[in-house]
C-alpha cells in the first residue's frame, strides 16, 4: 500500500544517525559489558516523592481525560517559573501543556509553517529535528554552525538563509555541542528574526543545565515575546523522560490554535503525570539543582581528563549533559572513532556526524553513568584516541 512522503521521507533517505547506538544495545544483549555514553537519559530514575504525587493522582481518580490545554494550575505554575526567570509578562493562556518537547517541537511547527514552506534550523542538531520540520511538511534548512566559532550560529548565516523561511529553530544550552549561546549571538537571532519576519522556535529543554553564566530565553530580548514559541520539559529538568510531559510558552492566539491543533492530535496529557509535574515544579530550584548536580560533577572530571591530552580537544561545554569531542587529530571521521572505539574498547558514544556536517569529526560523550565509570570510560578513550593519533 502507498505510504504518504511525509512519513517514508522522515530520514530523506539516510540513516537516522543511531547505528552506532542500535549496535552497541545489540551487543549488550548478547551480554557484552558495554559502557554507553550514548543518548541523553540520566543515571537515576524519577524522584521517589514525584512517583508518590503520581500515585495519588491516579489513586483519586485522576484517570480520566485531563483538560487539553492543560489543567489550570499546571499551566499557572509553568507560566509563573517561565515569568520569574525571563522577566516576561506570561500567563497560563501562554502556556499549552504537551506530551514531552518532542511533541512541542512538532506542534509549533505545524503552527508556523505551511506543506511547502522552509524551516531553518542549527546544524548541530538534536537528531530529531530535520524529521520533525519534515514531518510538519516544511522543508529543512540547516544552518551550519562552525567549530571555528565555538558552534554559536552567526546571524550572516542565517540571514543568508532566510529568504522565504518561515521559523528558525535553536537550541540553548545546546544538545550536542553542550555549547550555551552567548548574549551577543542570541540578540544577532533575535535581529535576523525581526528583519526578517521569522518566528523564532527556542528550544529550552536544559535551562536547568547550566555550568556556567546564565541561561538567557531569547523570548526576553525586545520584540521577541510576540514571534516566539519556547519549547520546555520536564524530561532533563526533572529526570521525567517516560513521562512524557513538556510544554510551549508563546503568544496567546498561537497557544489557541495550538490547543486546537491538541485537540486534533493527542488530546492532552494524562491528568495524573500533570499533577506529578505540578508536584515536581512546586519543589523549586532545590529538586532542579539536585537533578543537575551529576552532570555538572562529571563535567568537572571531563575537564580534568582531557585536560592532559592533544589527542581529543573538548569543546568547551557550559551546559547539557554531554561534552563534545573534537577527534580530527586522530584522522578518523566520527563514525569511524566511534564504531572503533566500540569494538575495540566496548565504550559507546555518538558520532558527530548523527547531528549534522557542522559536527563531523566530533564525537558526543553523554555524561550518564556513574562519575567511577565515566572517569574510566573517558580515560579509556583517550587511551584509545593517542593511540591512533599520528
Ligand atoms: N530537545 C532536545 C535538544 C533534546 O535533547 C530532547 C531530548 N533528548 C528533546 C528536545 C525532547 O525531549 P522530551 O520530548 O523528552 O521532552
Amino acid at each position: 500500500m502507498h505510504l504518504s512522503k511525509r512519513i517514508t521521507g522522515l530520514n530523506a533517505g539516510g540513516s537516522d544517525g543511531w547505528d552506532v547506538f542500535y549496535r552497541a544495545r545489540a551487543m549488550r544483549e548478547a551480554g557484552q559489558p558495554v559502557i554507553e555514553l550514548t543518548i541523553g537519559e540520566h543515571d537515576i530514575p524519577t524522584a521517589p516523592q514525584i512517583l508518590d504525587a503520581m500515585h495519588a493522582a491516579a489513586q483519586a481518580g485522576h484517570t480520566g481525560y485531563a483538560a487539553v490545554p492543560g489543567i489550570h494550575p499546571l499551566r499557572a505554575a509553568i507560566a509563573a517559573r517561565v515569568e520569574a526567570r525571563t522577566g516576561v509578562p506570561t500567563g497560563p493562556e501562554n502556556v499549552l501543556v504537551t506530551p514531552g518537547g518532542q511533541a512541542g517541537l512538532f506542534a509549533a511547527h505545524a503552527a508556523t509553517c505551511d506543506a511547502g514552506d522552509t524551516a531553518l534550523f542549527i546544524d548541530p542538531y538534536y537528531a530529531t529535528y530535520p524529521g520533525t520540520l519534515r514531518a510538519v511538511g516544511a522543508i529543512a534548512k540547516p544552518v551550519a554552525a562552525q567549530p571555528e566559532q565555538g558552534f554559536q550560529p552567526q546571524a550572516d548565516d542565517i540571514a543568508a538563509a532566510a529568504k522565504g523561511a518561515r521559523s528558525l529553530l535553536i537550541n540553548t544550552p545546546n544538545n550536542p555541542t553542550g555549547v550555551v549561546y552567548a548574549r551577543a549571538t542570541l540578540q544577532g537571532i533575535a535581529d535576523t528574526c525581526r528583519d526578517h519576519d521569522l518566528w523564532l522556535i527556542s528550544d529550552e529543554v536544559y535551562d536547568t543545565q547550566v555550568w556556567e553564566g546564565a541561561h538567557l530565553s531569547p523570548r526576553a530580548l525586545p520584540g521577541m515575546a510576540e514571534r516566539t514559541l519556547v519549547i520546555g520539559s520536564m524530561s532533563k529538568s526533572h529526570a521525567m523522560t517516560g513521562s512524557r510531559i513538556g510544554w510551549i510558552v508563546g503568544p496567546e492566539d498561537a497557544i489557541e490554535h495550538l490547543v486546537n491543533l491538541s485537540t486534533h492530535t493527542t488530546y492532552g496529557v494524562p491528568g495524573y503525570i500533570q499533577d506529578a509535574a505540578l508536584f515536581a515544579l512546586n519543589q523549586g530550584t532545590a529538586l532542579e539543582e539536585r537533578i543537575a548536580a551529576p552532570f555538572r560533577r562529571r563535567r568537572a572530571i571531563a575537564q580534568a581528563v582531557l585536560a592532559q591530552t592533544s589527542a581529543v580537544t573538548p569543546v568547551p561545554c557550559a551546559g547539557a549533559m554531554y561534552i563534545m569531542l573534537d577527534i580530527r587529530a586522530t584522522g578518523l571521521s566520527g563514525e569511524e572513532f566511534a564504531n572503533r572505539l566500540l569494538d575495540a574498547e566496548r565504550i559507546a558514544v555518538m558520532p558527530g556526524e548523527s547531528f549534522g556536517q557542522a559536527a563531523a569529526g566530533h564525537l558526543r560523550v553523554a555524561m550518564t553513568v556513574k562519575d567511577a565509570t565515566f572517569e574510566a570510560a573517558l580515560r579509556r578513550l583517550v587511551g584509545f584516541a593517542e593511540a591512533i593519533a599520528p
